[in-house]
């Protein structure tokens, strides 16, 4: 494929050219290396950003999102059902985040959204601690909340609010059943309007067509949010989708590739399934343009032990960003 890099403006490429990067025979993925890469370099240098979660509270969610083993209604799925850590538990877990490289941690929570008080405060507390025992970014994942919340929390210091729309306007019907994509995108807005950062992406494979990832990056594009996290299924036993396995290797770097030649300079974080869905080629995530990974545990499946993921970031010749507000 023939790309001038020049004539990728900060902007990024248009739907058109997505599309054809996403039609890329396997043996010509390596030949966008050289313009995703230079695009990371020119945003990122040779810095790689790392976020850590907790999965504060899990299980016995209401709600019906086909790939999430923690819905209630799937009940063959296994997830583990507990109620909200404590803010001590929590800021435990943001210190040992920060000692694995973590600059950014994100307290995330099953259920619709958050509305009672009591955990609201116990969150806030969370937020608090943290903020007087580490330097990471806090920032929470919390469902559908109301701008008033997304205030407060602001108010106990956090920082970044992720939000995801999951897919494309026209697949979200399919996968999730208990809430559209219009309150989605409401949340992501939400959390815009009370400047927060913002974090959307969803999670591909998922049964989409290439015309579907081509339109979903584009939803996340058109909504300018900060940080496109990007999730490929790791299909769990008991969920609908618990046969569905559509990504080869390469069809997760041509995604990645679509995206950062989308949106330049926006962050781009490669998150769950990236073990099971690339496999062997896993550093190859960040010849493709992604500029951020997870350190540490996913939602409801393990991840790579944290020195690991160090170690082949360094492989590559790059650094752990360290710093602070991105
Ligand atoms: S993705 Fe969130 S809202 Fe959907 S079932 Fe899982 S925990 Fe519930």
């Amino acid at each position: 494929m023939n790309l001038n890099l020049t004539e990728i403006d900060p902007s990024g490429i248009g739907p058109e050219l997505a599309l054809k990067i996403l039609q890329l025979p396997d043996d010509q993925v390596a030949a966008i290396f050289p313009y995703t890469t230079a695009l990371r370099e020119r945003y990122f240098g040779n810095k790689v950003k790392l976020c850590s979660i907790v999965n504060a509270k899990s299980g016995a969610c209401p709600e019906v999102c086909g790939f999430c083993p923690q819905s209630s209604d799937f009940k063959g799925a296994e997830s583990p059902v507990y109620p909200l850590m404590s803010p001590e538990q929590i800021a435990s877990v943001a210190q040992d985040s920060e000692n694995n490289g973590s600059r950014e941690f994100s307290i995330v929570t099953s259920g619709r959204g958050m509305t009672r008080e009591r955990e609201l405060q116990m969150v806030e507390e969370a937020l608090h601690e943290i903020g007087e025992t580490t330097k990471v970014e806090k920032c929470a994942s919390l469902g559908l909340v109301s701008k008033e919340t997304l205030q407060r929390l602001k108010g106990a210091g956090l920082t970044n609010y992720h939000h995801n729309l999951e897919t494309a306007r026209s697949h979200f019907p399919s996968i999730v059943k208990t809430h559209s994509y219009d309150e989605e995108v409401a949340a992501v807005k939400a959390a815009k309007e009370v400047g927060l950062r913002v974090c959307s992406g969803g999670i591909f494979g998922m049964g989409e067509t290439i015309e579907q990832r081509v339109e979903f990056i584009f939803e996340v594009k058109e909504l300018g949010v900060d940080n496109f996290p990007i999730n490929f299924l790791n299909p769990r036993p008991g969920t609908p989708l618990e046969d569905v396995h559509d990504l080869s290797p390469y069809d997760c770097l041509r995604i990645i590739a679509a995206a950062r030649l989308a949106m330049p300079a926006q962050n781009i974080f490669v998150l769950g399934g990236r073990e099971v869905n690339l496999k062997a080629m896993q550093s190859s995530i960040f010849l493709a343009g992604a500029n951020g990974t997870m350190v540490g545990n996913y939602l409801t499946t393990l991840g790579t032990a944290p020195n690991d993921t160090v170690q082949m970031i360094e492989a590559m010749g790059l650094e752990i960003d360290r710093s602070g507000v991105h």
